[in-house]
């Protein structure tokens, strides 16, 4: 494209970025906007004229293909961005950054859209890693190389039908970098671990725009952090080298419970405690959903790596009330990624989530706080996710994620229309206040939440001392950081 067809194309798009970019500091008069609306269109036209189309595609807002890839999971939260970067080598990915550096443009960087608030979106430049989604099987089939931007659903896709797995959440388009930095809790948890607890290496591109690896033998520091410091702080991850576990048997469950008052506070209860010694071929979730009416739906869902009889034997340990329905299924992994995703689109609301960790099961006036929270916010649903098993198994200090000890995490979510974002907000953040009496104070940096106060000690406990050290040894100019990236030490 000549320059200046590119500029005039690209004129329309950086208008309303710059003027919302202006607005708060200056009355921007025409002529000023014209000529910072050159200036960066004049930088974007230097930017493609650097990057080989082999190694990177730059979309703006008039290309044809820029719409394909707006897709993002929280709408709420959603931007359009001035240029989009479609990476597709290491090596382009370093020009963009080394570009990045000397133009100061603030960026984003995109795996698959999935951060609850935003945190891969940008109004001025997105890196988005999604054309890197290669996915190579080892020959021993005991290790897998994967994209930076693959998705989950990619990978079970590949392995699944091969009778193997990594161990990881069940959501299909949710992608693996911004998953396994985070940790990575999945329905093959208590078995083999978090996502991040199979991960042998990862290569990045730094802020140098350098291309480098992280593993147990090779920036060693980094590795620890990338393993829970969540994604977005270090560089940019292009690939990762991920331990494959075989799956022979798999079976899975789903018991529901209609309950109300004391008896639903007991088979809440009952869970959490069984959970807390099941043994570590189970993975479970308990949904908790509160009528208006106060009547209790408990749902336990998940996998058992063994047979349906054993599965069985294991259920009844939940709790002595009868359950309203049951459902035992043996199944193979393709399936069960089907199952519990309820199929792999794209899906975009409006939401709001926020979570929580228990390192004991909650008290008795913890569960009816919690019962009645979700009887007076009608469209909140909380979410127990069983931790224990392998997890447990990683000291808290041995990788950045620092919940290992915990029974379970919490998450609390609801989706609304987008003219009903205020008032869900405020029933939000009406609810988990009035938890918090009965929390730990820990929360998951997978699923972020902008309203913490705190969120760097909430995320990282004992662990956040030596990731801000690492932070400042690896990115001392902070140039990778989002709203709660890992501070500088
Ligand atoms: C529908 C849904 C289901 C979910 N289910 C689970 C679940 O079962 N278990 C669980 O543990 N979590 C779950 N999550 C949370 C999920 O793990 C996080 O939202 C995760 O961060 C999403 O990663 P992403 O790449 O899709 O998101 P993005 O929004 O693309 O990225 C998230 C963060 O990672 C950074 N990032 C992205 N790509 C890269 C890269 N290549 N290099 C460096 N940084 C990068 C981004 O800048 C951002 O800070 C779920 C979320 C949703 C929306």
């Amino acid at each position: 494209m000549k320059r200046r067809e590119f500029l005039q194309k690209s004129a329309a798009a950086t208008l309303s970025a710059l003027g919302l970019l202006l607005k708060h500091y200056v009355l921007a008069s025409p002529a000023l906007l014209r000529s910072a609306e050159a200036e960066s269109g004049a930088q974007l036209f230097a930017l493609q004229k650097a990057l080989n189309s082999s190694d990177a595609l730059l979309l703006l807002p008039s290309d044809g293909q820029y719409v394909n890839y707006q897709n993002a999971f929280n709408l709420r939260t959603a931007l359009s961005p001035q240029a989009r970067v479609m990476v597709r080598t290491p090596r382009g990915l370093a020009q963009l950054i080394q570009w990045l550096r000397r133009t100061k443009v603030p960026f984003a960087i995109r795996g698959g859209g999935h951060s609850y608030e935003g945190f891969s979106q940008s109004e001025r430049i997105v890196i988005d890693t999604r054309l890197m989604n290669s996915i190579e099987l080892a020959p021993s089939k005991q290790s897998v190389f994967i994209g930076g931007g693959a998705a989950l659903g990619d990978v079970y896709s590949a392995l699944g039908p091969k009778g193997i797995t990594i161990p990881a959440g069940s959501c299909p388009p949710v992608g693996v970098s911004g998953h396994v930095q985070g940790g990575g809790f999945g329905e093959f948890a208590r078995p083999f671990g978090l996502a991040c607890d199979s991960l042998l290496s990862v290569d990045l591109v730094n802020a140098d725009g350098v291309e480098i690896t992280a593993s147990e033998t090779e920036n060693s520091d980094l590795f620890w952090a990338i393993r829970g410091g969540g994604g977005g702080s270090f560089g940019v991850a292009t690939r990762y080298q991920f331990r494959t576990h075989a799956v022979s048997e798999l079976t899975s469950f789903g018991v529901t419970w209609l309950l109300r008052g004391e008896r639903a506070l007991d088979a809440c209860k009952d869970w959490q405690k069984w959970i807390a010694t099941a043994p570590d071929f189970v993975t479970s979730f308990l949904r908790i959903d509160v009528s208006h009416s106060q009547n209790v739906t408990l749902h336990a869902a998940g996998l058992g790596l063994c047979s349906e009889a054993k599965l069985q034997a294991e259920l009844q340990k939940i709790t002595r009330e009868k359950p309203n329905h049951q459902r035992l299924e043996p199944m193979n992994i393709v399936q069960a990624v089907h199952h519990f995703a309820g199929g792999n689109a794209y899906q975009s609301v409006h939401m709001k989530a926020k979570s929580d960790y228990l390192y004991e099961p909650l008290s008795d006036d913890g569960i009816r706080a919690l019962f009645a929270g979700l009887q007076k916010h009608q469209g909140i649903t909380a979410t127990m996710d069983g931790y224990g098993g392998a997890i447990a198994k990683v000291a808290p200090t041995a990788t950045a994620f620092a919940h290992r000890k915990a029974l379970c995490c919490i998450q609390y979510s609801t989706s609304f229309e987008p003219e009903k974002t205020e008032a869900s907000l405020a029933s939000m953040k009406e609810f988990y206040d009035g938890l918090r009496g009965y929390m730990s104070g820990e929360c998951y940096v997978n699923y972020p939440d902008l309203d913490l106060k705190n969120y760097a000690a909430a995320y990282w406990g004992e662990n956040l001392a030596r990731l801000k050290q690492i932070k400042a040894s690896v990115d001392p100019t902070n140039f990778f950081q989002h709203a709660q990236s890992i501070p500088i030490g």
